[in-house]
């Protein structure tokens, strides 16, 4: 590609956008970055919504082939794995996975932001804060930003744009009006709150910071992780509307009177932790979380989408971020390896459109072994089998959170390897309480039938 043309116009500095950018001025590219809203770093972050996010070994490598992982890594604060409140016994450690090197991390997305722009900027980014996109004109290759404090616009040349501008992205909404998308938005009937557990009296974690609670309760769950201040961030999932079933749903709690009974009554050992729960609860809005399907990402050369822009998901697998970050080395990779913007664009909507799909799909399946499963006896047992087939078939038969969680196969091919595991899991434990009762031999004889020894992608 002629030096003029590698620049890009990234829209959206969140999460995608800023690491999109170091990404590409390390390699040579010239980028512009327009964000929204103001400079996190001048005005304090004003993200809105999900104030820690789990940060997982595909979002890891991602920040290491930009060289941001030791500094996002000095913010962020280990989960071994999942601390079930069942309100009946003590709480217990699910392990995600082998020992202390299969873990996730908790980072706040404010200080993830900062991180990334400050980076992007010292690569040699070009930040234009307050700069909403407004209009595109993809004949001329114009674009408009939009300040929305003062209303006033600029005008800019581009020779590509890239949507980073999330799930609500006004990029996608301009490409639809060239070209369908083929758009379809499945927004879940269950809806967020978020609420925050304070450090204790002597300033340290009031719970086991190592960890992400949960607190399931079939229907419904609050889970909270931890934040390097020594606070937790609690999140309510809950339904919108009550259904059949009578069941608690948002449109039920109608005051934070109500809203106070109900915790009284579900988590009061989580209410007990939140001295401020009340005006968290008054302050905070509940939030929508939806499914973003497209059947295109990109308009030849000139607009592409990723990250929410292109494939927004339930937020229950904790791979939103995660994916979005793999979505910025795939793309960048792609344009390295192509002349011509529009078959980099092509190939990066064939190689990750697939694999978003995967990803959404198990964000949605979590949610039900979330809220509803990580208690149950059945659901244990399976656990405690795939625990015990992972060491006898090792690199045959790896965990469904391990493929996702651990490792940067593509996910679509662990979704693939999950549907055959969980069919092993769900016919060997069938009628047994116990793995003393089961037919080893046989369930041997099925995962080496059916699996494959797999291989991590290489870095
Ligand atoms: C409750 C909740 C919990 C979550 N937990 C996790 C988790 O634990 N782990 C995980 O991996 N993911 C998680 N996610 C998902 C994660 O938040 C997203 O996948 C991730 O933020 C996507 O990054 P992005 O850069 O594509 O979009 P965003 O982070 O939304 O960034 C978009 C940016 O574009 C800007 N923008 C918007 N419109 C315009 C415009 N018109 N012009 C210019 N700029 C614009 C915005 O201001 C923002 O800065 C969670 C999401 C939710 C809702």
């Amino acid at each position: 590609m002629s030096g003029a043309a590698r620049q890009l116009t990234i829209v959206g500095a969140g999460l995608a956008g800023a690491l999109l950018g170091i990404l590409l001025r390390r390699r040579g590219w010239e980028v512009d970055l327009y964000e929204k809203r103001g400079d996190p770093r001048r005005l304090g972050y004003a993200g809105g919504r999900s104030i820690n996010l789990a940060l997982a070994e595909r979002g890891r490598h991602a920040l290491r082939a930009a060289d941001a992982d030791d500094a996002v890594m000095r913010h962020a604060i280990m989960m071994r794995g999942r601390m079930v409140h069942t309100g009946a016994a003590a709480p217990q450690l699910q392990r995600y996975g082998r020992d202390d090197d299969e873990v996730i991390w908790s980072v706040h997305r404010g200080d993830l932001n900062v991180v990334l722009l400050d980076l992007a900027q010292a690569a040699g980014a070009r930040l234009h804060f307050d700069a909403g996109l407004d209009a595109v004109n993809f004949d001329s290759r114009h674009a408009v930003f939009r300040n929305p404090g003062s209303g006033a616009t600029r005008e800019v040349h581009f020779h590509a744009l890239v949507g980073a501008d999330g799930a609500g992205s006004a990029l996608r909404a301009a490409m639809q009006r060239v070209r369908d998308l083929g758009e379809r938005v499945d927004v879940l009937d269950h809806g967020y709150k978020e609420l925050e557990i304070p450090p204790s009296a002597d300033g340290g974690f009031r719970i086991e910071p190592h960890a992400l609670h949960i607190w399931p309760r079939g229907h419904y769950m609050c889970i909270a992780l931890p934040n390097d201040e020594r606070t937790f961030t609690v999140t309510l999932f809950l339904p919108h509307r009550a259904g059949t079933d009578g069941g608690p749903a948002f449109d039920q709690i109608h005051d934070v009177e109500a809203a106070q009974a109900f915790f009284a009554r579900e988590f009061p050992d989580a209410l007990a932790l939140m001295p401020e729960f009340r005006a968290h609860w008054a302050a905070n809005p509940v939030g929508q979380l939806a499914t973003l399907y497209l059947d295109r990402w990109h308009l030849d050369g000139r607009a592409v989408l990723l990250g929410d822009a292109a494939h927004a998901m339930v937020p229950f697998h904790g791979q939103g971020m995660n994916c979005a970050f793999e979505d910025c080395v795939v793309l960048a990779d792609q344009l390295d390896a192509h002349a011509d913007t529009a078959d980099a664009f092509a190939a990066f909507e064939a190689q990750r459109r697939p694999d978003a799909a995967a990803i959404q799909r198990m964000a949605l399946d979590n949610y039900l072994e979330m809220r509803d499963r990580v208690d149950d006896a059945d659901y244990l047992l399976q656990r405690e089998l795939e625990l015990a087939l992972q060491a006898r078939h090792p690199g045959r038969f790896v965990p469904h959170y391990a493929m996702v969680t651990f490792m940067r196969i593509p996910y679509s091919l662990a979704m693939r390897r999950t549907d055959l595991q969980r069919g092993i899991l769900e016919r060997a434990t069938a009628g047994h309480t116990t793995l003393d009762t089961l037919d080893w031999p046989a369930i041997d004889a099925e995962v080496r039938a059916q699996l494959t020894p797999l291989e991590d992608t290489p870095a």
